[in-house]
């Protein structure tokens, strides 16, 4: 149990393509503001193929790691940081469980997705992380 100690922390969130092409945009956005987290950074990019193995690099071993990559760079995305106090866990428990069939109604992926891969939103897991996908990101506010 933490005792008032307060941990403002950065995270990297993606809404991935199929959250574009789907118009959720603005659903996920006002899901993180409404929970306190505020949006430092934000932009809409398309990925280059670099950039995406970059990213996902922890997966390039795993068997879905092509597939994953085209689907990340199919089409636009929305890229941000976000921060707050304990952010990354934070959104993490927004975003709900990686399989959206496992991931609790009332989540992101919970309500809005059926499959693995196309599951709206990517959330930092670490500091660690966190710290890495900001600089592939937003060099500029590393
Ligand atoms: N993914 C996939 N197939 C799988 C597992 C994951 O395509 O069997 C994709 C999915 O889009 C997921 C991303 O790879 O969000 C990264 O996987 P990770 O286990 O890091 O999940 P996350 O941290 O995004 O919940």
């Amino acid at each position: 149990m933490r005792e008032g100690r307060t941990v403002v922390e950065r995270t990297l969130v993606l809404i991935k393509p199929d959250g574009v092409r789907r118009s959720i945009i603005g659903e996920v956005i006002s899901r993180i503001e409404r929970k306190g987290l505020r949006i430092a950074a934000m932009d809409m990019r398309t990925l280059s193929t670099e950039v995406a193995e970059a990213h996902y690099e922890e997966h390039a071993n795993r068997p879905f790691f092509a597939s994953l990559v085209e689907f990340i760079t199919g089409g636009p995305l929305v890229a941000m940081v976000v921060e707050g106090e304990r952010a990354i866990e934070a959104f993490r428990s927004l975003a709900g469980a990686t399989d959206p069939v496992s991931a609790v109604p009332g989540t992101i992926r919970g309500d809005f997705a059926l499959e693995v891969q196309e599951n709206i939103v990517h959330g930092s897991d670490s500091t660690y992380s966190a710290d890495r996908e900001i600089k592939l990101f937003f060099p500029e506010l590393a």
